[in-house]
């Protein structure tokens, strides 16, 4: 299975490919009479141009891929069933588009249901050989393209944790922050709600490093996230941005629904630290998010608000102004 986007441009490419491909054909069938493949023709390039149009408009992959898959499957075995066993070869690319499109699980049980129908097509009508052969090489085919689907996918899995995790925290990192900013801020444009974000950093950072050693301050790293993550399971919606500064995104609510949650954050961090040997606090500055702002202005005011309570003493919590920087 491929990427959304690779997807989308494939399913909209194949469509409409196929509905020009396909459809003169139909008229050309039904100028020579040929009515039977004509309603085959017709069929499929009318639902290749629906296809085209629903992914345009909808971007929902996963019907339009369904339809597609089960839409070929369908027209080899109408083939079959109209021009007899020798066409069993269209079953082939049929069968490894479901995998190219669709997870392993499904195109495995469409291909199945298919295999199924096929053999009964083909039963009686093939010599023996070649009835065994092509059951052997459809079967030999499926199971190949769905081991080696399962492992893409596996490996895009593993791809995309490592892109968009802290490999020391296992928060969610920059890069993740950006897409996410991105569609939250393009959500509340459409639908607009009070949403707020957090931005923190753990205060004289480098004198606990300096003072106790690197990797004692990588250890307090982790101890913070796991204090966030067991107080309030933010794991989805806590981002490392910088070496000790993070993020929660998105809150939903306005700047003191998000001042109360990071006063709580403040006092739970500081108070799980005095029970250890390292005293550490977190500075804060909340967000509220500006109707129409970009992702960067709502940063950038975070950011300022979290600056401001690092020259107001440390270890507390600062409301940015609404509509400072646009
Ligand atoms: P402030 O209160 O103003 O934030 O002061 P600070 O000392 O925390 O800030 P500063 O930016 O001066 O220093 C940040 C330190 O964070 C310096 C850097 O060595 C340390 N740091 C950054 N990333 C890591 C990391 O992954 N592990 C460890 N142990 N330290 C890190
Ligand atoms: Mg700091
Ligand atoms: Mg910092």
């Amino acid at each position: 299975m491929v990427s959304k986007s690779s997807q989308i441009k494939l399913l909209t490419a194949m469509s409409l490919f196929g509905f020009i491909v396909i459809f003169p054909f139909g008229i050309y069938r039904i100028l020579t009479n040929d009515y039977a493949v004509a309603i085959l023709d017709c069929v499929i390039s009318s639902a290749m141009l629906g296809i085209f149009l629903f992914v345009r408009k909808t971007h929902n992959i996963f019907y339009a891929s369904l339809f597609l898959c089960t839409l070929c499957n369908l027209g080899v075995l109408y083939t079959l069933h109209l021009k007899g066993s020798e066409q069993v070869v269209w079953a082939f690319p049929a069968l490894v588009l479901s995998f190219y499109l669709l997870s392993p699980k499904v195109a495995i049980t469409i291909n199945s249901i298919t295999g199924v129908v096929i053999t009964a097509l083909i039963f009686g009508h093939a010599n023996p050989t070649t009835f065994a052969a092509s059951i052997m090489t459809l079967i030999m085919t499926n199971l190949f393209a769905w081991s080696f689907s399962t492992q893409a996918n596996k490996h895009s899995l593993e791809l995309n944790n490592i892109a968009n995790n802290d490999a020391l925290t296992g928060c969610r990192n920059r890069r993740a922050l950006n897409q996410k900013i991105e569609s939250v801020v393009t959500k509340n444009q459409q639908q607009p709600e009070p949403m707020s974000l957090i931005l923190f950093d753990i205060d004289h950072f480098k004198a606990i490093n300096d003072e106790h050693g690197h990797d004692v301050g990588d250890q307090i790293l982790c101890r913070l996230v796991l204090v966030m993550n067991q107080r309030i399971r933010i794991s989805d919606d806590l981002y490392r941005i910088g070496g000790e500064e993070f993020l929660i995104l998105p809150i939903d609510s306005d700047h003191n629904g998000a001042k109360k949650l990071a006063e709580e954050l403040r006092i739970r961090v500081m108070e799980d630290f005095e029970m250890s040997e390292y005293s550490v606090t977190i500075s804060l500055g909340v967000a509220q998010y500006d109707k129409e702002e970009t992702p960067e202005s709502w940063l950038k005011r975070a950011d300022e608000a979290l600056y401001s309570a690092k020259r107001s003493g440390r270890n507390q919590t600062q409301i940015a102004p609404s509509g400072v920087t646009k």
